[in-house]
């Protein structure tokens, strides 16, 4: 029998369609990785009660999760060689969650930045027990098919560390199950929003979507924050911490321009509309491919519930094996029914 390869385990919350700040954070590197890693791909559904368990929302889901899927394959996921899976498919991870819950302290996870953000950011006046137990159910999705390796953003590494020592604390206690897995930063591990304010983000209203069109994409990027203190363009203006020269840096292939547009930007020689206008073009360049290949999938309507049941029954596979050995390892009182 040969090696098994090593896994990876990560997603996305299906609260809306994916965005640069995804591209960037995470789904480069899962394309980098599709054929060196046993990749599994989960869209976490129930993750997204933890913020959003009203009625709308939930309604909401399914048709959130087909956007979702569609931009995974329209960015080069293949569902031959990766698990594309739906979380609440996977009984198990309810119940690896609960035991996980036992494993970690309340205020180890009220020490998790990124919680308290999330509730802001909802507007939730208390933190609800489910929002604190985010980084455990989280564990629960990463350690069901035992991976190793987790492309994520910059505010999920508190949560990967969360999930390391769940991991260390249910060995320890009985018997190596689960190993030790490690976060992936992307490049740019947090993308700033179109409003330069905060971290592009679904919830924000500040994403410039892989779905877009041209017009849509022109629209937000006319629209982008620049540098507040430029009112003319012949004013020296800042390059650092500017989102549109971020974005530059980012999606730009053509170094030499973006160096020169950084010059005369810092000399006051250049408009914002002009560093605006190329960064349209190679935005436009960059999502070209991706709008293609997403227009080409959508015209297989079964196309992603075919995919999704695929992948579920196989994560299924894994997490029913893998709940075996936890409770094997445990020693649980079973019942013989
Ligand atoms: P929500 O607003 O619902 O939280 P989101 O846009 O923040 O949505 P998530 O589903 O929370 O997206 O994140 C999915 C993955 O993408 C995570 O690994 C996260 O770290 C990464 N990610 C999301 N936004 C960015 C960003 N702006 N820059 C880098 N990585 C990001
Ligand atoms: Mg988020």
């Amino acid at each position: 029998m040969g090696a098994a390869r090593k896994r990876i385990l990560t997603g996305d919350r299906p609260t809306g369609r994916l965005h640069l700040g995804h591209y960037v954070g995470s789904l480069r590197n899962r394309l980098s990785l599709q054929d060196e890693y046993e990749c599994f791909f989960i869209i976490a559904d129930l993750h997204t009660l933890t913020t959003r368990p009203d009625k709308s929302h939930i309604s909401a889901v399914g048709e959130n999760v087909r956007e979702m899927l569609l931009d995974y394959l329209a960015v080069g996921i293949d569902p031959d060689r990766s698990v594309i899976f739906l979380q609440s498919g996977i009984p198990e991870t309810y119940e690896l969650n609960l035991i996980f819950e036992m494993l970690v302290s309340v205020p180890r996870l009220e020490r998790v930045p990124s919680l308290k953000e999330m509730a802001t950011t909802a507007s939730l006046e208390s933190m609800p027990l489910g929002l604190l137990g985010y980084p455990v159910l989280q564990a629960a999705d990463i350690l069901l098919p035992r991976a190793t390796l987790v492309p994520v953003g910059k505010d999920n590494e508190a949560h990967v560390e969360v999930t390391r020592e769940i991991a260390r604390r249910f060995n320890r206690l009985y018997g190596e199950v689960f190993p030790i897995p490690d976060a992936l930063i992307g490049d740019v591990p947090s993308l700033v929003g179109t409003d330069g304010k905060a971290q592009m983000s679904k919830s924000r209203n500040n994403t410039i979507d892989l779905a877009d069109d041209p017009a849509t994409v022109r629209t937000k990027v006319m629209g982008m924050f620049t540098d507040p203190a430029r009112v003319h363009a012949d004013i020296p203006g800042r390059v650092e911490g500017n989102p549109v020269f971020i974005y530059h840096e980012a999606f730009n292939p053509n170094l030499e321009q973006v160096e020169d547009l950084k010059q005369r930007y810092r000399e006051g020689k250049v408009g914002d509309v002009e560093v605006k206008q190329h960064l349209l073009e190679a935005l436009n360049e960059f999502l070209d491919p991706i709008r293609d290949r997403r227009a080409k999938f959508m015209r297989t309507p079964s196309i992603v519930e075919d995919i999704l049941i695929a992948g579920t029954k196989r994560m299924r596979d894994e997490a029913i094996e893998t709940m075996s050995l936890v409770r094997e390892a445990m020693g649980m009182y079973r019942l013989p029914l």
